[in-house]
């Protein structure tokens, strides 16, 4: 059996948010715009449900809007061109855009987008472990920033930003602040009014929800244009008839993973420790990004294998482990946070980035060690 370690990349849906949806379908099928008949009523009700508990467990505020969306690329869009544009439509002089170097490609490159358009971007480094530091985000808060967009927890490294640090800096400065929480949402707490997030981006199948939704949450106040246009769904901010079973399984996908997280992070970082403890007893790995401790997602552990080939590493594992060597989403070309790290090319093809999940055993973690002990084996000692 193939040992699933990839859930940075996306999650089972769990068969509790499957059933959830299950009359949504072809029952309970009305469009919850059409308001003239009672199914459609209900519709809407079910949506205005999950927004509530979207709202509450991401302890956004009352009057806070919840779009929902295909998932976190669409709503990083949203967020960072609907920001742009309502600056253009409003006069608001300002121009910049502040984020990091280690940002999702569904960041980095709407905000190189917009920089084809006119706004200036400022791209902020990392230390060695992936964290950005508080003094140089300051000083790039000039006052022609509009937002700054910093992500929650990195999909590769798992370096867990500090927020509370950034947060007030961001907001003394007059600007907005974006955050990508697509791996943060569902397994570490995280709560938008406390922390000072203004626009907060999540993905339903990286937290065992279905694929294909997604949420952009808006803080009270924060102008933004609309980005798709049509039958003025969503107050306007997201044209589209709404797909209410991805919605609804959405938020009861939120509801297991808040349930669970707490008790899901300590038993997989009892697990992920043992996996780092494995691959150093075997010899030759680097870590990347933090230490396992507080900066670094329960569930999340990084290394470069030194001295091998990436290739034949990654041939090796792939009939026994499913891992990746970055993000899913950068098409063969090399990590771009494992480079902001001083990883070489060579080296970040060598990497094996684990992501272990609600249904990781330690069976497969032992399958994962004994995989990983083989193809080192091999490498090392290539016979014929
Ligand atoms: C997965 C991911 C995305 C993209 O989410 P989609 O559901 O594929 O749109 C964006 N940002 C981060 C940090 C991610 O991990």
């Amino acid at each position: 059996m193939l040992a699933y370690l990839d859930h940075h990349a996306t999650t089972p849906c769990d068969p509790a948010v499957v059933a959830a949806m299950a009359p949504w379908w072809s029952d309970q099928f009305a469009n919850p715009a059409s308001r003239l008949y009672r199914p459609a009523l209900e519709a809407a009700a079910a949506v205005e449900h999950v927004t509530a508990l979207l709202r509450q467990g991401l302890g956004a505020a009352a009057a806070s809007q919840v779009v929902f969306t295909s998932g976190a690329t669409e709503a990083n869009n949203l967020a960072l061109k609907g920001l742009a544009e309502a600056a253009l439509a409003s006069g608001n002089p300002r121009r910049r855009f502040v984020s990091v170097v280690s940002e999702h490609h569904a960041v980095l490159d709407v905000l190189h987008y917009l920089e084809r358009h006119g706004f200036g971007l400022t791209v902020l480094p990392v230390d060695g472990q992936g964290l950005v530091d508080p003094a140089a985000l300051a000083a790039a808060l000039e006052p022609d920033v509009l937002a700054v967009s910093v992500m929650a927890a990195n999909n590769e490294i798992g370096t867990i930003a500090p927020l509370t640090a950034l947060a007030p800096l961001v907001h003394s400065a007059g600007a907005v602040l974006h955050v990508d929480a697509a791996q943060a949402v569902g397994h570490i707490p995280l709560a938008m009014g406390a922390l000072g997030i203004d626009l907060l981006s999540l993905s339903g199948h990286k937290f065992y929800g279905p694929k294909g939704i997604g949420a952009l949450l808006v803080a009270p106040g924060v102008p933004l244009a609309p980005q798709l246009h049509g039958g003025g769904q969503q107050g306007g901010l997201r044209a589209g008839t709404l797909p209410v079973p991805l919605i609804v399984g959405l938020a009861a996908a939120l509801e297991l993973a808040i349930a669970d997280h707490a008790a899901r992070a300590m038993r997989l970082a009892v697990l992920r420790d043992q996996l780092w403890e494995g691959l150093q007893a075997i010899g030759g790995f680097s870590l990347n990004g933090p230490p396992p401790g507080p900066s670094r997602l329960p569930h999340n552990l990084n290394v470069t294998a030194l001295g091998v080939e990436g290739n034949r590493l990654h041939q090796l594992l792939r009939r026994q482990i499913a891992i990746s060597s970055g993000s899913a989403c950068s098409q063969g070309s090399p990590s771009h946070v494992l480079a902001a790290l001083g990883r070489s090319r060579l080296e970040a093809a060598a990497t094996l980035r684990f992501g272990l999940g609600r249904g990781t055993t330690a069976a497969e973690i032992e399958q994962a060690l004994q995989a990983v002990g083989d193809a080192m084996q091999t490498l090392r000692h290539p016979t014929g």
